[in-house]
């Protein structure tokens, strides 16, 4: 079952800088979705499930996908997930066995652990137990749609607290010229990091950068900021 490359306890840092491989438990709709999209960038990935349809069904499309119990210890170490860069536990409904599964991998040893939270508590036992990074996938993506519902954002992403980053079309107060000259970091308090025009690929902002109608700009800055420079037409 070694398909998997080896690294020695020297690598570990440039290891966990770059994740080249990933255990995925849990192979529900989180779980799936973040073991494709991890495969999609040339990560190799383990698949682990206890639902053996759901095993059949990510056969060939993941480097290795496994019908195991992650609450047994045993089935962990067969399948030496203690080599992975990371693992990831996107076990959310049966709380009891996501909590298990953490501790059975905190035991071993494993560079970075990530799990997912069905809620704040799950989330707080899951943190106290030294979870290296808990996500809250639902509640996350509840609070970014609401700030799209509420605004004309493209796209949004708060980054930390309070700072984030939306994508929105150019506003035409900052069209044909530099921005530069647009002086919006002092009038708005936000800076342009990427634009798009047309089709073209995304490409970074500079002071050089002129924008015309119809482009597509990433704007980062204090969330009420970028929020309401995202509103401007
Ligand atoms: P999602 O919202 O991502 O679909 P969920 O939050 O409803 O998932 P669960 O259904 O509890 O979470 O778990 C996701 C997956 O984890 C399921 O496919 C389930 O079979 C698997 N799973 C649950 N317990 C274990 C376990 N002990 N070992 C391995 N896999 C497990």
């Amino acid at each position: 079952m070694a398909r998997f490359p080896k690294f020695t306890a020297a690598d570990r840092g440039r290891r966990v800088a770059e994740a080249h491989s990933v255990a995925v438990i849990g192979l529900g709709r989180f779980g799936s979705a973040l073991a494709l999209e991890l495969m999609a960038g040339g990560t190799d990935v383990l698949g682990i499930d206890v639902d053996e349809e759901l095993v059949q069904s990510h056969n060939g499309e993941l480097t290795q996908v496994v019908r195991a119990d992650s609450t047994r210890r045993e089935a962990l170490e067969q399948l030496a997930v203690q080599e992975f860069d990371r693992v990831v536990v996107a076990i959310g409904g049966d709380i009891s066995a996501s909590i298990l599964t953490c501790s059975l991998l905190l035991s071993m040893e494993i560079p970075a652990i990530w799990a997912k939270a069905v809620d704040d508590q799950h989330g707080l036992i899951l943190e106290q137990l030294g979870v290296d990074k808990v996500i809250y996938p639902e509640k996350d993506m509840g609070r970014r749609v609401a700030h799209l519902v509420r605004g004309a954002a493209l796209d949004f992403i708060e980054i930390a607290p309070g700072y984030a980053m939306v994508k929105a079309p150019a506003p035409s107060s900052i069209q044909d010229k530099p921005l530069g000259d647009t002086g919006l970091r002092r009038t708005h308090g936000v800076t342009i990091a990427a634009f798009q025009h047309g089709d073209q690929p995304w490409d970074n902002a500079d002071n050089r950068t002129v924008l015309t109608a119809g482009d597509t700009i990433l704007v980062v800055g204090k969330t009420r900021d970028a929020e309401a420079f995202a509103q401007l037409l």
